[in-house]
């Protein structure tokens, strides 16, 4: 069966799902058993050549015959980790003959690439932690109106006039006059560059300050969202006020988009580096569907004062991850989620 993902109907609603009972993660059960900007295209992007235009279209192609609704990260949270694999690795396994590789063939995946991440890599012997920011790090609130005291802090960031660019749900916005400091003269001079500024609550995930301060002594930092610059950079302002932990940031634009409804976060983007260094946490399974083994899942945070993932997180990264040779491997024993991938497709043949 074909058919256009873009056209399918959403067969059953994220809410509608039912949650099992409490199965935690392998990360807190692990935890619990052990003692443990400057921004500019990057140099070597490629030149859409004949060869990788008709890559790109085999890409599409591939993706254009994938038949599922992709389950909402918001059915990740704990106690439904088994619910949310059961239903997500079979839409990875359907996803077996993509080459992600060939959609990194597309020049404009290489916006916003910071100037000296090779450098920063190459020269480095440390493994690089690719942080997801939202419902990883902190959750944002894009409520039209908020109680300012029920949040962590409160941000705000410009964003220019293009609601669905920032895919929220964006009624805060309000037009600012042009004589706005944050707005250029040669932007204002422009109408069509005008500025929208938005304010939004935050939710801190419990220890995130506490644990980039220990990563970034072990690992090179980097943050890899799905998320717009606009209200990334302001997000990991609040963060990281001084630039001390987070070396480099990859946006929405550095995402390999499929069908308008999951953004890949293709790891070979960060050419010349070795996946066997490379680890990224996610909340949301899909982003790292190019390169299954890379992935360290986290459950979604949303509001929870309790949680504790980060913590679980960071166990596993200097017990496992840190000593190891090559970090799929580890993942995989840890995680099994290409096993689980294998088995599926082998049964579905
Ligand atoms: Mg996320």
């Amino acid at each position: 069966m074909s058919m256009q993902c873009l056209n399918k109907k959403r067969t059953s609603s994220c809410d509608e799902l039912l949650l099992k009972p409490s199965h935690s993660s392998p990360l807190a059960r692990e935890r619990s058993n052990s003692s443990i900007n400057n921004i500019k295209p990057i140099s070597n992007s490629p030149n859409p050549t004949k060869k990788s235009k008709s890559n790109l279209k085999k890409f599409e192609k591939e993706v254009s015959k994938l038949n599922f609704f992709p389950i909402g990260s918001n059915e990740n949270v704990a106690g439904n980790y088994e619910q949310y694999l059961s239903q997500t690795l079979p839409h990875i396994a359907q996803m077996k003959d993509i080459k992600f590789d060939y959609a990194l063939e597309s020049p404009l995946l290489y916006e916003y690439f910071p100037k000296n991440i090779l450098e920063l890599i190459v020269s480095s012997n440390k493994k690089i932690l690719l942080l997801d920011l939202d419902e990883t790090l902190i959750h944002t609130d894009f409520e039209e109106e908020f109680d300012e005291d029920k949040y962590d802090a409160k941000i705000s960031f410009y964003s220019e006039n293009k609601e669905n660019e920032l895919n929220r749900n964006f009624k805060l916005g309000k037009y600012e006059n042009d004589n706005e400091s944050e707005i250029t003269d040669e932007e204002s001079k422009d109408d069509s560059k005008q500025k929208v500024l938005n304010t939004v609550g935050i939710f801190l995930r419990p220890g995130v300050k506490k644990f980039l301060e220990e990563v970034s002594e072990n690992f090179e930092v980097g943050i890899f969202t799905a998320s717009v610059p606009e209200y990334a950079d302001a997000a990991i302002k609040y963060l990281d006020p001084e630039n001390k932990y987070i070396k480099f940031r990859l946006y929405r634009n550095n995402c390999i988009n499929v069908c308008d409804l999951l953004r890949v976060k293709n790891l070979n983007i960060i050419k010349n580096i070795p996946l066997k260094k490379v680890v990224l946490v996610d909340n949301n399974i899909y982003s790292f569907a190019a390169q299954i083994n890379n992935g360290i899942l986290i459950n979604s945070f949303y509001t929870d004062k309790n949680d504790n993932e980060l913590l679980n997180v960071l166990s596993y990264l200097n017990n496992y991850i840190l000593p190891s040779d090559d970090v799929r491997e580890v993942n995989e024993n840890f995680f099994g989620f290409k096993k689980i991938v294998n088995d599926i497709i082998s049964n579905s043949i």
